[in-house]
């Protein structure tokens, strides 16, 4: 897993540019914004991945827009399904 750049270790915590940052959360487990630091995971993005995922999915997770890829190619096979019954 990539590194997180610039990070720095303080007495409150992780900080990135001044920005204290909490740690990945569970719905964040295979994003490729994840970045290890410290033995913890962090997001690139979000200095606070938690806030991202209150009421609904994160906008920027990565391994989600997979997820719906997935469900796009089935729909040529629906189509198909439609055409063979139609005949
Ligand atoms: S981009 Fe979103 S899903 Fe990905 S690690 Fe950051 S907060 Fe989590």
């Amino acid at each position: 897993m990539t590194v997180l750049q610039n990070a720095a270790k303080t007495p409150d915590g992780v900080t990135l540019n001044g920005f204290l940052l909490s740690p990945v959360v569970e719905q964040c487990s295979g994003c490729e914004r994840v970045r290890r630091f410290e033995e913890q995971d962090f997001c690139s993005s979000y200095a606070n991945p938690g806030s991202k995922w209150n009421g609904g999915r994160c906008n920027f997770a990565t391994h989600i827009k997979k997820a719906q890829a997935t469900t796009a190619k089935v729909n040529p096979l629906k189509a198909s399904k439609r055409a063979a019954k139609g005949r």
